[in-house]
């Protein structure tokens, strides 16, 4: 695949099985064949068009345009960057800052005036439309940036990791040879094109000849729909974060009786719980149960395991994997004993964030024979047998339902509130889980008494630069906030406050 592209590779199925379904929603099913002819057309369109070299943005939801855009972008030449429809406006501006794009394609409501052009979803309509054969001169490849994710990054300014062709291939030929993954199968699709835990579905369900079934956010945020819709989609493999799983739990029906083809679970991008997985086992016993991890920069994950009866029994906190086979973990100690940071080296790892050589430089850095690699930040340990486990953060990065924040992000935000004097963010746990955030926070004199109202007030203004997902759910407003002996804020002791 490394030399045919993965591109060609998804369009082997359009040429040899035209009628062949890549994506199904309830209300229509989109073929191979479209997708490589929609892909087609726009790269013509793209191509024509001689655009900057820069990436192109595609700005919207789960949709199959989404996807026809990123193929299209890749036919053209250039890097997509996925941005979710629900992103805050300062928050897309400080991307298309950092991305510098050369064009955008929307299939929302775009309202931020630029001078990069913006192709609307009509307009997409039409390109997509227009039957074109065309040999594509300069795709994506090799070392060439496929696409980008931004991130959480701790001075409030996203960071956007770049995955060049190359490290996609490393990815999707693993999952394709170490999973069990059958021509033509259901991959369901849930986390949004913006999370990189969407390609662990697009790609291998695409090169697979696979089909997409998404769930869109309208349907996972009601519970009677997404329980009424699940069983409908008779998925094959399923991608998700653990909690959201636990969602599904939550519903009696969620086994294997109501959804009987679902034989293969994968997990990645927060801790799987033992509950969560023993829960899992009972519903489905003869499925089989992945933990996988990986940070975004080393393109979705590098390690898995298959959660047997064995590994429950001996592990209260689960392996994170055996490391995929291209690829080395090492452990960079500090002290004494085998705990350390957590370090990848290898021909997924990527070269590093878009326009910013300094945070490049902290974390990315090549081994003696010139091999990439990244420091990840996650304490953990090698076992002998290869078994690689994690035990938490070095630093102040949390997960919250799966989706990766920077403490320091949020506090930057609640800095630009002008009432505010000082802020600290901390996790409040359940078990080894983040289920709360909570914001402590020192108002200037001037601000009136806090209050309810006071504290509703700040996260609305929160919601002008993070996501959702970012904004604590919790505001508590002290006139001091604690120090340590050297003079630095006492993280740890209001972190201990909230956990009590
Ligand atoms: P992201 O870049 O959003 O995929 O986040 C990567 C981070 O998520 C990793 O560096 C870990 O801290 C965490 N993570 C990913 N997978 C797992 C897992 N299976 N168990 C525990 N933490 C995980």
């Amino acid at each position: 695949m490394k030399k045919k592209g993965i591109v060609a590779a998804i369009d082997f199925w359009g040429v040899s099985d035209p009628e062949r379904i890549a994506y199904q929603t309830s209300e229509k099913n989109y073929t191979y064949k479209e997708l490589k002819q929609s892909s087609d057309a726009l790269g013509y369109y793209l191509e024509k068009r001689l655009l900057e070299k820069g990436p192109i943005v595609v700005f919207g939801n789960l949709e199959f345009e989404m996807v026809v855009a990123f193929l299209g972008a890749s036919k053209a030449g250039h890097a997509y960057l996925p941005i979710d429809a629900q992103t805050p406006k300062e928050r897309i501006e400080a991307i298309l800052r950092v991305a510098e794009p050369s064009m955008i394609i929307s299939l929302n409501d775009w309202e931020i005036e630029t001078e990069i052009p913006v192709i609307h979803k009509d307009c997409l309509h039409s390109i997509i439309t227009l039957m074109v054969e065309y040999p594509f001169e300069q795709p994506v490849k090799e070392n060439e940036n496929f696409y980008l994710i931004f991130t959480s990054g701790t001075t409030g300014e996203p960071k956007g990791v770049q995955i060049s062709h190359d490290n996609l291939v490393s990815f999707v030929d693993w999952v394709l040879t170490d999973f069990p993954i059958k021509e033509g199968e259901r991959f369901l699709a849930q986390a949004p094109f913006s999370f990189d835990l969407s390609v662990f579905t697009l790609y291998p369900a695409l090169v697979s000849g696979g089909i997409i079934s998404p769930l869109s956010k309208e349907i996972v945020q009601d519970f009677q729909k997404l329980f009424t819709v699940l069983p409908q989609l008779e998925l094959n493999f399923w991608v998700s974060t653990p909690s959201f799983v636990d969602m599904c739990l939550m519903d009696p029906a969620f086994d294997a009786i109501h959804l009987p083809e679902l034989s293969t679970f994968i997990f990645c991008g927060e801790e799987l719980t033992k509950k969560t997985a023993q829960a899992l086992v009972a519903r489905f016993p003869l499925a089989d149960i992945y933990n996988t991890y990986g940070p975004t920069e080393a393109t979705v994950a590098i390690s898995s395991v298959l959660i047997t009866k064995e590994i429950l029994a001996r592990y209260e906190r689960l392996p994170i994997g055996y490391v995929k086979s291209d690829t080395a973990v090492s452990i960079l100690k500090k002290g004494e004993g085998d705990r350390g940071e957590i370090l990848i080296t290898g021909p997924s790892v990527s070269k590093g964030y878009l326009n910013n050589p300094e945070k490049t430089k902290e974390v990315f850095f090549q081994t003696t024979g010139g091999r990439q690699s990244y420091r990840t930040g996650d304490a953990g340990y090698l076992a002998e047998d290869g078994l690689l486990f994690i035990e938490g953060r070095i630093d102040q990065q949390v997960k919250l339902h799966g989706y990766r924040i920077e403490l320091g992000d949020i506090e930057h935000a609640l800095l630009k509130d002008e009432r505010i004097n000082q802020a600290i963010v901390v996790p409040k746990y359940q078990g080894s889980k983040v289920q709360q955030l909570v914001a402590f926070v020192v108002l200037n004199e001037e601000t009136p008494d806090a209050n309810y109202q006071l504290a509703r007030s700040i996260k609305q203004g929160l919601s002008d630069f993070l996501m959702d997902y970012m904004i604590p759910q919790r505001v508590i407003f002290i006139d001091q906030l604690p120090q340590t002996n050297n003079g630095k804020i006492d993280r740890k002791a209001l972190t201990a406050e909230v956990n009590r």
